[in-house]
Formats: structure tokens, sequence, C-alpha cells
């Protein structure tokens, strides 16, 4: 299953993917956007729901800690 992680270094905090995926994504107390439900963010259409390219896929297993 794929995992998605927002750059958070590259985030605007423009909150456009929490309107192109709700539930799958919302704004942190950052103000920067956080991955809540990365299946849900897979049917959302993945790293499109970021229109500036800051949602990232990683498969599984290729996560670096
Ligand atoms: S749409 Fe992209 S830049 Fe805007 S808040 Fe979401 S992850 Fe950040």
């Amino acid at each position: 299953m794929a995992k998605y992680q927002v750059n958070k270094d590259k985030c605007l905090g423009c909150g456009v993917c929490t309107v192109n995926c709700p539930g799958g994504v919302e704004l942190d107390t950052d103000g920067k956007a956080k991955v809540i439900d990365a299946d849900k963010v897979e049917q959302c259409g993945g790293t499109d729901v970021c229109p500036h390219g800051v949602i990232e896929k990683k498969e599984e297993g290729e996560e670096k800690k």
C-alpha cells in the first residue's frame, strides 16, 4: 500500500488539499497540511491532491526513518 506524506518545508499552508480531499488531509497546528488517511488520499488522486507537488508518495518499505 502506498503512503503519502506532506513535505512540510515546501507546504504553503494554502489548504487546497483539504478541499480536494476532506478526511484525507487536514491542516496541522503548525498551519501546514498533514496526511491523516493515506488510503483516502489515494482515492482522491494521490499526489495530485496538492497542486503544488508538496504531497509525496512513498511505497511501503521505502520509508526513511
Ligand atoms: S495543497 Fe499543498 S501546499 Fe497547500 S496546504 Fe495542501 S499540501 Fe500544503
